[in-house]
């Protein structure tokens, strides 16, 4: 039997079940007056206004009245699906076909394999991208533990060289993106930054990683002074060919290294375009599924379960897709 046969992939009142099992798991939470375990009744038949494809009104699944507020409301109500007509079995079949594929997957797929609309395919999957993206700011390789850092270069930033100027070999006209990878608890923190520079990247290290931690980056400049504020700093000169230092082989930035590879083949094969203000919502994808991947513990079920456990508190807010990618 394939994962897609489980009931919530098929039937909406399976689907708000598996939905309210997950974001209620502590008890069921009124988003108008937030009371929890309130006098909350279910409002079972209850039809919306006719329409054409239903003359009787379609069925709202999952529909609830708080006893305290007298105010109804679903389980979609304060998350990344608040505003999203489709139903809601369909938006759980794109979350767990976003988390089973490494380097992710198209809105043009996306809308093939579900049969709906480029549009709402594109809005979907930037919903689930809200939904991955890890509010957690404690701070790496606290304990003492070793973490690495480096950047990668993608797309091209055309508010630095506009369209159909010359780009050269350099790296100046692309987006820059930051990345951290804690190598004991195998988490990945990446994001997009304006400068490389060290006085801008220093103060983002800091925040991020513990002053205990030990860094491994490679030789770029802006790392250089890095040794005085960690407890040890170690990097490898790649531009002399050397990836591991053999007199003590856990200076390397081989982990990040590998999870930048799926990023951009990601990136390159599947997504192709992506606008900068878009940039940070593909990052949190490819970083959210690096984090919760086999090696620490996450089958496809596990890690599309993880996702649908931030979508509450986060809603997008802009209305169009002005910018598509
Ligand atoms: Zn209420």
């Amino acid at each position: 039997m394939s994962v897609l046969s489980q009931p919530r992939f098929h039937d909406e009142a399976a689907a708000f079940a598996y939905l309210e099992s997950m974001i209620w798991a502590n008890g069921t939470i009124c988003p108008h007056c937030g009371v929890v375990n309130g006098r909350i009744y279910d409002l079972a038949g209850v039809r919306g206004k006719p329409s054409k494809k239903s003359p009787e009104g379609a069925i709202r699944h999952g529909l609830k009245k708080c006893g305290e507020c007298r105010k109804q409301f679903t389980a979609k109500v304060g998350t990344v699906f608040e505003d999203a007509k489709l139903p809601l079995h369909l938006m759980l079949q794109a979350v767990h076909l976003m988390m089973s594929s490494k380097k992710g997957i198209s809105s043009h797929q996306l809308s093939r394999i579900l049969e709906i609309q480029y549009n709402s395919a594109w809005f979907l999957s930037h919903r689930i991208r809200e939904a991955m993206r890890s509010g957690d700011l404690a701070p790496f390789g606290s304990g003492g533990g070793i973490v690495e850092v480096d950047e990668t270069f993608i797309g091209h930033d055309k508010a630095i060289k506009p369209a159909g100027e010359k780009k050269g070999r350099g790296y100046a006209h692309k987006y820059k993106v930051l990345s951290l990878i804690d190598r004991d608890t195998g988490r990945q923190r990446s994001m997009v930054v304006d400068s490389l520079k060290a006085a801008d990247l220093t103060p983002i290290l800091k925040a991020n990683i513990a002053a205990e931690a030990i860094v491994m980056t490679d030789e770029a400049s802006q790392y250089l002074s890095l040794g005085k504020h960690f407890a040890a700093h170690g990097f490898t000169r790649h531009s002399a060919g050397q990836y591991v230092d053999y007199e003590n082989p856990s200076i390397h930035t081989n982990t990040i290294e590998g999870a930048f590879s799926i990023f951009k083949r990601g990136m390159k094969g599947v997504y192709q375009h992506c606008a900068k203000k878009h940039l940070h919502r593909y990052v949190a994808e490819f970083e959210f599924r690096y984090t919760h991947r086999v090696a620490t513990g996450f089958d496809d079920t596990a890690r599309a379960t993880q996702a649908l456990k931030g979508i509450t508190g986060k809603r997008l807010t802009y209305a169009r897709p002005d910018s598509q990618a």
